[in-house]
């Protein structure tokens, strides 16, 4: 590794009480199963880094970051709408910040976290591991968020081992090494609030203000009180989850696990677990086998983000805000929400712009989609087609009466473009809707492939969710819809 790495503990300064220094339990033999070279450089670390045996050690928890200090932080949440009172880091541990590069070249801090390196005073009933598969689905599911430009955690590798892991069945160990400015959750701050601590709620908040937020949220000082501070602090993460989940409808992605404690502050998507990105389009689609009330459906996504939300801004009250100017706050959620999901469908759909009438057009879009089961990621893909050839399209419904009903508008109102050259708007199509997306068969072969010591999927599937919207050539495989046995794989929070 390189030895001028320059390492902070920022998050290791607050109190004591945020957090528990211990030690990892690395894993027996560990084999280095993957890089991501992108995330690699963020970090301002080469290959030969990455193959290096003391890289190995920090990443399958057998050595600590040189100059970090190990701990498991500890944070609360609602799981599934109930509180669930304490939980915090039961199988993950932050080794320290790296100082590296964000995405604009400028100099940014990385938190570097591993999840699976053993037990923590917050594991509860957990063993602190994670397995291989779940970890090559957080791994490939971190680069392909970031492929479609839509805010993530990033993975920088996987490591494996064969030390048992008991789930269903017995399955082998592997380590996620995950990257983030901050994994700072909602849940974080509903801790302090139920523990009626004030002292450490605002201490958290300052932390998080001061480090992240800097841009944003002003300082408190003469002329901007406490409550100013809150108040623009909820504006911005407001937005933020807002944005958010506009980029997770548009690619159709279903988080699965939307507790309170799997919720970034930052507004990044956080903790992949049983998350899928849908096949055959169904508006309630539930992607965790385990949620049988279809909470987290994937058309509730965007109403729950805000119910948590709620969950988090209240925290503040306690910190003297005005509850009725926090729900001011939080009523701001619903439009900016629908700007940036109009803004996402309109560009999907070709359209320059959105105009009065465009609901009614993308909801009978849905509509067509749903009654029909029709791939959502080829949908989009071969709509920009139908200009030159309307059958690849058509080949995904089985009855195409309503689309071509809904066709019929669709052209219509493709006249109202100012730039009406249909090729231009094919080009524009292909740059916003994905040819190559994270379906959960082909996470299943990677996960198949890479249990037989085989990177190849892995291999070919990075570069193409790196840029999912240009076709490759020679990858028609990974842009086909599931085969019949991948079609309705079951996952679960079992990982
Ligand atoms: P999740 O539903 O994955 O967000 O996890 C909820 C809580 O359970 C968090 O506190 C996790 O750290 C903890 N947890 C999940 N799996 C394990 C495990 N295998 N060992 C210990 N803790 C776990
Ligand atoms: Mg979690
Ligand atoms: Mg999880």
């Amino acid at each position: 590794m390189r030895s001028d790495l320059i390492v902070s503990n920022d998050f290791a300064s607050l109190s004591p009480a945020f957090f528990t220094r211990l030690k990892m339990q690395g894993l027996t033999d560990p084999t280095l199963l993957h890089v991501n070279p992108d995330v690699l450089a963020l970090l301002g670390l080469s290959m030969d880094d990455a193959h290096s045996q003391e890289f190995l050690s920090i990443m399958s928890g057998n050595a600590d970051l040189p100059g970090g200090v190990t701990l498991s932080a500890v944070y609360s949440g609602h799981q599934f709408g109930i509180w669930a009172g304490q939980l915090g880091d039961g199988r993950a541990h932050l080794l320290g910040a790296i100082r590296g590069t964000n995405e604009q070249d400028q100099p940014a801090d990385w938190e570097l976290q591993l999840k699976g390196a053993g037990r923590t005073p917050y594991s509860r009933m957990g063993d602190g591991r994670a397995v291989l598969r779940s970890s090559v689905r957080e791994y490939l599911a971190s680069a392909a968020m970031t492929g479609l430009g839509i805010p993530t955690t990033q993975a920088l590798c996987l490591v494996g081992s064969d030390d048992p892991v008991y789930r269903e069945t017995v399955e082998t160990a592997a380590i996620v090494a995950r990257v983030a400015p901050s994994f700072v959750r909602f849940g974080s701050f509903e801790h302090w609030y139920a523990a009626k601590n004030t002292e450490r709620l605002r201490e958290l908040l300052d932390y998080v203000v001061s480090h992240f937020f800097a841009d944003e949220v002003p300082q408190q000082d003469s002329t901007h009180s406490l409550t100013d501070v809150i108040e623009r602090f909820v504006d911005v993460v407001v937005a933020r989850t807002a944005t958010l989940m506009a980029g997770w409808q548009s690619v159709g992605f279903n988080h699965g696990v939307m507790n309170t404690d799997n919720m970034s502050v930052l507004g990044l998507t956080l903790d992949y677990g049983p998350y899928g990105f849908m096949d055959d389009f169904r508006i309630n689609h539930v992607c965790n086998h385990t949620d049988t009330q279809g909470r987290y459906a994937w058309n509730a996504q965007p109403s729950v983000a805000l119910w948590n939300l709620y969950r988090f801004a209240n925290c503040f009250v306690a910190l003297g805000a005005d509850p009725e100017r926090l729900k001011a706050r939080l009523e701001r959620y619903e439009g900016i929400f629908i700007d940036a999901y109009r803004a996402r469908l309109a560009a999907k759909l070709g359209l320059d712009v959105w105009k009065e009438g465009d609901d009614e057009l993308i909801d009978g879009w849905w509509r067509t989609l749903h009654e029909q089961s029709a791939d959502f990621t080829l949908s989009f893909r071969h709509l920009a087609l139908i200009d030159e050839d309307e059958d690849p399209l058509r080949s995904l419904f089985a009855d195409t009466t309503r689309l071509d009903e809904w066709l019929a508008g669709y052209r219509e109102r493709l006249q109202d473009n100012a730039d009406a050259d249909a090729k231009a708007r094919a080009r524009r199509m292909n740059r916003v809707n994905p040819l190559y997306v994270l379906r959960n068969y082909l996470a299943e072969e990677a996960i198949q492939a890479a249990a037989k010591g085989d990177m190849s999927v892995i291999d070919a599937l990075l570069p193409l969710l790196r840029d999912p919207y240009t076709e490759q050539s020679g990858m028609a495989h990974y842009a086909e819809p599931p085969p019949e046995w991948g079609r309705e794989l079951e996952v679960s929070c079992s990982s």
